[in-house]
C-alpha cells in the first residue's frame, strides 16, 4: 500500500494555483481507470526547495529575494522547465506548473520529466546588474538539483535568453568546466538553438491550423484577440499577421487595443518596445483587458498569467476556439462552462509545447556539440506538434472528450507507465 497522506498536498491543498492543477490531473485519472494506489505518486511532486537570494541592490543595500524550484516527476527523464522571475510567483504556483510541464512532456512524447522555477521579483524594477547578481546566486542556491543529466532549466515569465547565459556561466564556474546543456532558451551565439525564441508561438501556429483543418477552416481571415504580448502573445500575433489572420485585438498588462480591421503587429511591437506598453498605439481603441476576453471574435489566444478565464469571464466568452498558450489560463470552473457553451478549447499542455520541444533540440544539439539549421528546426517541431495534434484528436474522437482530457489520458498514461515499469525504489 502507498501512504496517501503527504506533506506537500496538506500544505497547498488551499492554493488556487494548485488546487487547479490538481483538478485537472485527478479528472482525466478517474476516467483512467488506472490503479488507484499510483493517483499521490504521480501527482505529488518529488522535490521542492526553497532557497533566499540576498543581493546587494545598486544602492548599496542588501534585499533578500526568495527562489523556488519544483521538481514534479521524472519517471520519463530528467527534469525539465521553465524559470519565471515575477511579484506573483510562490510554492504553490510553481509545484502547479511543474506538474503542468511534465503532463506537457510527455505528451510531446519528449524524454523529460517536468519542472518549474521561479524569484519573487519585479524584473522590470531590477537594474541589469541587480537581475544578473539575483540569476548567479539564485543559481548557485539551488545548484545542488539541476545539470544536463538532471534538470535543464529554460526562459519562462519574466526571463529570457540572457538570464539563461548567466544560468550557464554560473554553472559553468562551479563545476569547472562548460556545461552547454545544463540550460535551454540560451543566445544562438553561445549555444542555443535557432527558432527557440520564437518556437512556442510557432507551435501554436501549428495546432491552431491542425485543428482549423478538422473543422475545414483555415488561418485566412480569422478573427484574433490575444492576451498577453510578452514573447509568446508577440510571436503568435506576429505569425498569425504574417499568415494573413486579423488580429482584432491586443493587450499588455498595461491595457489592450481594439482594431476590428485589424492591428499592425509590427508597428504595435515597436511602439511597445519604444514606450513600454500598448496604451495611445495610433490606430486602435484602448480596451480593458477583461473586454478584450469577451469580445467578438474567432479565436481567444490566452497569453499572459494562470487563472485569466475564470467563472466570471468564462459564460461571456464569444470565440469558438480558445487556444491556451499561457500556462492554466483557464480555471477548472470556466473550463466546464466553456465547454457546456459548446466553445473548443486547444489545452496548455498541447498548445504551448512548442517551447519546450525546441527546447529538447536545443539540449540534443548540446550534448552533441553538433547545430541544427533553423529549416530542420522549424521542420522537426512542426513534426513533433502535428503528431501530438493528432494523437489528441484521434483520442478525443475514440473517448468522445474534449481535448483537454484526451491530451491528459495520453500524457499521465505514458507516465504512469513508465513508473510502473521502473518500479519503486528501494
Ligand atoms: N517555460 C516554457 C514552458 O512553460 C518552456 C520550458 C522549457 O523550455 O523547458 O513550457
Amino acid at each position: 500500500m502507498i501512504d496517501t497522506t503527504n506533506q506537500l498536498h496538506a500544505h497547498d491543498k488551499h492554493s488556487p494555483f494548485w488546487q487547479n492543477a490538481y483538478l485537472y490531473f485527478d479528472r482525466a485519472y478517474t476516467t483512467m481507470h488506472l490503479d488507484e494506489t499510483w493517483r499521490t505518486v504521480l501527482s505529488t511532486p518529488k522535490r521542492v526547495l526553497t532557497v533566499s537570494c540576498p543581493i546587494r541592490m545598486d544602492d548599496g543595500r542588501i534585499q533578500v529575494f526568495t527562489g523556488y524550484r519544483a521538481q514534479h516527476n521524472n519517471a520519463r527523464g530528467p527534469f525539465k522547465g521553465g524559470l519565471r522571475f515575477h511579484p506573483s510567483v510562490g510554492l504553490d504556483e510553481v509545484m502547479a506548473l511543474a506538474m503542468l510541464q511534465t503532463w506537457k512532456n510527455a505528451l510531446v512524447d519528449l524524454p523529460f520529466g517536468g519542472a518549474k522555477g521561479g524569484v519573487v521579483c519585479s524584473p522590470h524594477k531590477l537594474s541589469i546588474t541587480e537581475k544578473e547578481r539575483l540569476t548567479r546566486r539564485y543559481t548557485a542556491e539551488i545548484l545542488p538539483l539541476i545539470g544536463p543529466d538532471h534538470d535543464i532549466p529554460a526562459p519562462d515569465v519574466g526571463t529570457d535568453s540572457q538570464v539563461m547565459a548567466w544560468l550557464l556561466d554560473t554553472y559553468s564556474m562551479m563545476v569547472g568546466h562548460q556545461s552547454l546543456s545544463v540550460v535551454t532558451g540560451k543566445p544562438v551565439s553561445i549555444g542555443g538553438s535557432p527558432g527557440r525564441e520564437e518556437a512556442t508561438g510557432r507551435g501554436v501556429i501549428c495546432v491552431l491550423r491542425k485543428f482549423l483543418a478538422t473543422q475545414n477552416k483555415s488561418l485566412e481571415d480569422l478573427r484574433v484577440a490575444i492576451q498577453g504580448f510578452g514573447n509568446v502573445g508577440y510571436h503568435t500575433a506576429r505569425l498569425l499577421d504574417e499568415l494573413n489572420a486579423t488580429i482584432i485585438a491586443l493587450s499588455s498588462k498595461e491595457g489592450g487595443i481594439y482594431n476590428e480591421n485589424g492591428i499592425d503587429i509590427t508597428s504595435a511591437q515597436r511602439y511597445y518596445h519604444e514606450n513600454g506598453s500598448l496604451a495611445d498605439f495610433p490606430d486602435a481603441e484602448p480596451i480593458p483587458n477583461d473586454e478584450l476576453l469577451t469580445c467578438d471574435c474567432d479565436v481567444l489566444v490566452p497569453a499572459a498569467m494562470e487563472n485569466t478565464i475564470d467563472e466570471t469571464i468564462a459564460p461571456h466568452v464569444e470565440a469558438h476556439t480558445i487556444v491556451e498558450a499561457a500556462n492554466g489560463p483557464i480555471t477548472p470552473k470556466a473550463d466546464e462552462i466553456l465547454r457546456e457553451n459548446g466553445v473548443t478549447i486547444l489545452p496548455d499542455i498541447l498548445a504551448n509545447a512548442g517551447g519546450v520541444t525546441v527546447s529538447y533540440f536545443e539540449w540534443v544539439q548540446g550534448l552533441q556539440n553538433y547545430f541544427w539549421s533553423l529549416n530542420q528546426v522549424q521542420n522537426e517541431l512542426q513534426k513533433v506538434m502535428d503528431r501530438a495534434f493528432d494523437a489528441v484528436n484521434a483520442k478525443a474522437d475514440e473517448s468522445d472528450c474534449d481535448y483537454r482530457t484526451a491530451a491528459y489520458t495520453i500524457a499521465i498514461s505514458r507516465v504512469a507507465e513508465a513508473s510502473r515499469l521502473k518500479g519503486l525504489f528501494p
